[in-house]
């Protein structure tokens, strides 16, 4: 590669000069008869597979063949989650396993990325007992990845910038996260679904959670910009678009221009063409009566709705930061039944918070029981270092935490099996999936997002109408039918 030994520092190399550089180094190897692979692996949320998407973008800019496997690879990009311990504990051990790859493929370049690598100390620990991974980077650093991958492949060394990252929020400094480039290429899991981010970060520190140190704070997407990129996907034939965001519902704040979530929406909405629009994830202090207006009068918009509460009890709820009320929660849940008799709600809980007493789990069971969502996604509390709660007295052991889980459970799967089976008979718009399940069945997912399960032949990533059969807890059964008049 043709780049003089004192320019091999990442930051002297710009992207662009950088795409150039490692298209130089493919180009070669594919010469020489070998085709150049990457592989990129992806552990976490839907931002991260978002994510995920820009840098196999990036890679195929730089001439890389993607491929879904490390075996074979040239290039590996792992992308971490740290949202959970056992997130963390299960992406170091992949990348630990690729040490035993590489030493069959010496020429391999490993790059470790996302939230976990964000953070000063993992990086640290990457740098030090994974000697085999040659760079990482943080999630504000996606677009500098041809540069690090250029620089290391010109012989320079191993480079871990995202140790130079503060842990601690609000000394995060906002240059290092300004000016996400906004045309940077993906390449998109989906030919029929679409993730969009419309904002990066998050401000409101709920104390269980490590996003806002790792992600830094909110910055939204103009306008524009985002509106141009989802009128390029359903141009392109895209039926599903989903708008990513920690926490959507503040979108706006810090633009010029004077929008907020809901005019994002109505905006996004009059776009010309057959496709729905989704959105995750929404904070419930944030969801305001002109948004749920434009849900209830935008057919574009799924009738859908993820909305975390993570407690039922107030006490817990203060603990965590989360700057509502059980009942505050209760109210917006009623008002979007009201807008919206059919919609499906669904949400997150933390069971066995810290301080989390028999009462307040029973009052999370009582939220459940009393907003019925039709799904929700639920999880242990697991402490994250540098959090607040991580220094908070956690008396509960392991079996109660688990037996409260085991009866939340419990709770919800009757009233989900419930809710499934009321919509036996009803006739609902499905969009099929890109091709068939193993089992050689056409799948798709209806407005509420569930899975339905179709008879009859369907094109993939199309819209269908089917009339639910059967229901299971976590699926339904449709049989397509005509369009109804
Ligand atoms: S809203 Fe709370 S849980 Fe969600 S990303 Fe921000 S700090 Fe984490």
């Amino acid at each position: 590669m043709n780049i003089p030994k004192n320019r091999i520092s990442p930051f002297d190399i710009d992207s662009a000069e950088a795409v150039s550089h490692v298209r130089e180094y493919t180009n070669s190897l594919r010469k020489s008869g070998h085709e150049p692979k990457a592989y990129v692996m992806t552990f976490g949320c839907q931002q991260n597979e978002a994510d995920s998407e820009k840098l196999a973008g990036l890679c195929s800019l730089m001439g890389y063949k993607i491929i879904d496997t490390a075996e074979e690879a040239d290039l590996v990009l792992v992308n971490t989650c740290a949202v959970r311990e056992h997130a963390e504990q299960r992406a170091l051990s992949h990348i630990g396993e690729l040490k035993f790859i590489k030493e069959k493929n010496p020429d391999m370049i490993i790059g470790v990325g996302g939230c976990m690598a964000s953070r000063q100390n993992r990086a640290e620990k990457l740098k030090v007992s994974f000697p085999h991974v040659d760079f990482s980077f943080s999630t504000a650093q996606i677009h500098l990845v041809p540069s690090f991958i250029a620089a290391r492949l010109a012989g320079g060394r191993r480079f871990f910038p995202a140790a130079n990252l503060p842990l601690h929020g609000d000394n995060t400094p906002d240059t290092y996260y300004a000016d996400f480039p906004e045309d940077l290429p993906v390449v998109r899991g989906s030919t029929s679904r679409a993730w969009v981010s419309i904002m990066y970060g998050c401000n409101n520190f709920c104390t269980y959670c490590i996003v806002p140190y790792v992600r830094g704070r909110e910055r939204s997407r103009r306008p524009a910009d985002i509106e141009a990129e989802v009128r390029r996907l359903v141009e392109r034939g895209y039926r599903e678009i989903t708008l990513l965001g920690q926490n959507v519902n503040s979108y706006g704040r810090g633009l010029d221009e004077n929008v907020d979530f809901p005019a994002l929406l109505e905006r996004l909405a009059k776009i010309d063409g057959e496709f729905r629009i989704r959105f995750t994830t929404s904070h419930p202090k944030d969801v305001s009566p002109d948004l749920i207006r434009v849900m209830a009068e935008n057919e574009k918009i799924a009738r859908q709705f993820h909305l975390p509460i993570q407690s039922g009890s107030d006490r817990i709820l203060h603990a965590m930061n989360r700057k509502y009320t059980a009942q505050s929660y209760f109210e917006k849940i009623d008002a979007l039944r009201a807008a919206m008799p059919d919609i499906t709600l669904t949400t997150d809980i933390i069971v066995g918070f810290p301080g989390e007493t028999e009462a307040d789990f029973e009052d999370t069971l009582t939220a459940l029981r009393r907003v019925r969502y039709d799904m929700i996604f639920s999880f242990i509390y697991s402490p994250r270092e540098g959090t607040p709660a991580a220094k908070m007295i956690d008396s509960l052991t392991r079996e109660e935490k688990t037996e409260r889980f085991a009866r939340l459970l419990e709770v919800q799967n009757a009233i989900t099996l419930e809710k499934n089976k009321a919509e036996i008979g009803w006739i609902e718009r499905v969009l099929t999936d890109d091709a068939p399940g193993e089992d050689g069945v056409m799948h798709g997912r209806n407005e509420g997002n569930k899975i339905v399960r179709l008879t009859g032949s369907a094109e993939p990533g199309q819209f269908v109408w089917a009339r639910i059969t059967d229901a299971e807890p976590y699926l339904l059964h449709g049989e397509i039918v005509p369009p109804p008049r």
